[in-house]
């Protein structure tokens, strides 16, 4: 087994090698968190989109699509308090000139009563076997208590500190509970600050406060700033969803762990408008649909669990994230906020316009509440490759690394493959590439031996593989071989459509929501 860092280390490796991601302008040695997508990679992120834009949009009603800019006027970032609040608190380290966010450094110390929490959970499980109660065993073993306790009183300490914006108590605490340095071990600390995270630029030629804009770090706003526009002109009643997906960026204090934390990454977002007084109730809701997504994706049920946020941010009444166990550890996936109007009711305020929507069964007009549905593709992506990349020994003691992409998500969905690149295999072979090309990705691949091509496949993922023989001239029959059991089955070459069809089909993923 991997440690979780050597793994990840190999799934950045495997992800260069065989084109899914790279890091950026590599030539010129790369730019700190940020990575291009390779053919592979732009195909797998395709797809990931797809599943969650037909979810969302094509599966619900009452969800429609948008595609807002980038860059907007920048008075929707005042508005939306990112210029006097989107910031993070940093601390440097002064023996190791390294920054952290002083948030994350808490964060991971109580990571470690939680994980103490856990081990006394599974202990306990081994020896009391089936009678095991583990709901009791949380509410009444001492050491659990003492760590959940413990995480208590240090998240209390935090929020408070945080909510009086009092960052020297933020200090204290990180020097009372003697938090090191992780790289170097050091506790030697400078005082906490604040950090604005939004990247500035300017408009047009002319230099000059008036000029200045941002790019978005988020893509709500540019929902919420066209939520009449779209609620108008696609005839919607309240409650009803947009949805959206692009580019973010946010200036990281630390950008690390490969494409987990980037300064340009992106986002798929949903904003739901409800009724003011039935947005917790939507929150449960869609922490439901959402966990559901996710689960139906089939990369392990216990790689996911909810995290309830104690720092709420500044639009929020309830907040929760979907954490998912990455190389390096549980960490956020998705974000689901329910962000009451403030968004809406500042957008009001600092705009002039009216952004109400007229209730015509209740005959009153309202500005609506939101619940917030929003998930990091780029992390998405890596979910899934950390969690498909295996290595396997073999019956025949050889070993193979293949990608167990779900198979509605795999970036290449069958590769054709003639045994031998002569007597007229090719050309069948082609044929059938160009029937199947038209539904699926498909690959034609003739170099080297059978074997080596089929480790190829498997290395980024397809879940089939179709073997063209000499026999094949005579009876119209294939090979057809599966990506993850490696079983090998004979076909007619007329059946390879369905039996394709059926298995790399989103509408398998979709149907099961
Ligand atoms: P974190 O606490 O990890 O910084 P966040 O709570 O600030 O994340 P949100 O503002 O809720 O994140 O953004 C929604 C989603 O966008 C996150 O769940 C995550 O998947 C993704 N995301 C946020 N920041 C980044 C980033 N720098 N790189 C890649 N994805 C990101």
């Amino acid at each position: 087994m991997s440690q979780p860092d050597d793994l990840l280390k190999k799934i950045i490796g495997h992800a260069k090698e065989y084109g899914f991601v790279y890091p950026s302008s590599e030539i010129y040695d790369g730019l700190s968190a940020a990575y291009d997508y390779g053919p592979y990679g732009s195909e797998l992120k395709n797809n990931l989109k797809r599943y969650w834009w037909d979810a969302m949009v094509r599966l619900h009603e009452e969800i429609v699509g948008l595609d807002s800019s980038i860059f907007m006027h920048p008075t929707t970032w005042k508005a939306s308090g990112h210029v006097d609040a989107f910031n993070d608190p940093l601390i440097d380290n002064k023996d190791s000139k390294k920054r952290y966010r002083a948030d994350v450094l808490i964060e991971d110390y109580i990571e470690k009563y939680r994980l103490k929490i856990e081990k006394d959970v599974t202990k306990g499980k081994k020896r009391f076997g089936e009678d095991f109660d583990e709901e009791q065993f949380r509410a009444t073993n001492p050491n659990v208590l003492r760590n959940q306790k413990k995480i208590v009183e240090i998240n209390t300490r935090f929020k408070e500190a945080m909510a009086a914006e009092n960052l020297g108590a933020v200090k204290r605490l990180i020097e009372e509970l003697g938090i090191a340095d992780p790289e170097t071990g050091s506790k030697n600390w400078t005082d906490v600050r604040q950090f604005n995270l939004m990247f500035k630029t300017e408009l047009g030629s002319v230099a000059g406060d008036g000029s200045a804009i941002y790019l978005r770090p988020e893509t709500a706003q540019g929902i919420f700033v066209n939520f009449l526009n779209v609620q108008k002109s696609s005839r919607m009643k309240i409650p009803f969803g947009i949805a959206q997906i692009g580019k973010a960026f946010r200036n990281e204090i630390i950008a690390r762990q490969f494409i987990f934390r980037m300064r340009e990454f992106e986002q798929m977002e949903m904003q739901f408008f409800v009724k003011p007084g039935t947005e917790l109730d939507w929150y449960e809701t869609w922490k439901e649909r959402r966990i559901q997504w996710h689960k139906t994706l089939g990369l392990g049920e216990s790689n996911y669990r909810f995290h309830n946020h104690v720092k709420l941010a500044h639009y929020a009444n309830a907040a929760c994230d979907i954490e998912f166990k990455f190389p390096m550890g549980f960490k956020e996936l998705e974000g689901i906020h329910s962000r009451t109007d403030f968004d809406l009711a500042s957008h009001e305020e600092h705009s002039g316009k009216k952004l109400r929507y007229f209730d015509p069964q209740d005959k009153e007009s309202y500005v609506p509440y939101v619940v917030e549905t929003s998930i990091g593709l780029d992390r998405l992506f890596l979910a899934v490759l950390s969690t498909a990349y295996t290595e396997e020994k073999l019956e025949d003691d050889t070993e193979r690394t293949v990608l167990n992409i779900p198979h509605a998500l795999a970036p290449v969905k069958v590769a054709v493959l003639p045994l031998v690149k002569k007597d007229g295999l090719p050309v069948l072979a082609r044929e059938i590439m160009s029937r199947l090309k038209l539904d699926h990705n498909c690959q034609y691949d003739e170099k080297d031996g059978i074997g080596k091509r089929y480790r190829r496949q498997d290395a980024i993922g397809t879940p089939f593989c179709i073997t063209v023989d000499h026999e094949s001239l005579k009876d119209n029959c294939v090979t057809i071989r599966e990506r993850d059991s490696m079983a090998q089955e004979r076909v007619s070459i007329d059946s390879i459509g369905e039996i394709v069809n059926q298995k790399v089909s989103l509408k398998t993923l979709l149907s099961q929501l």
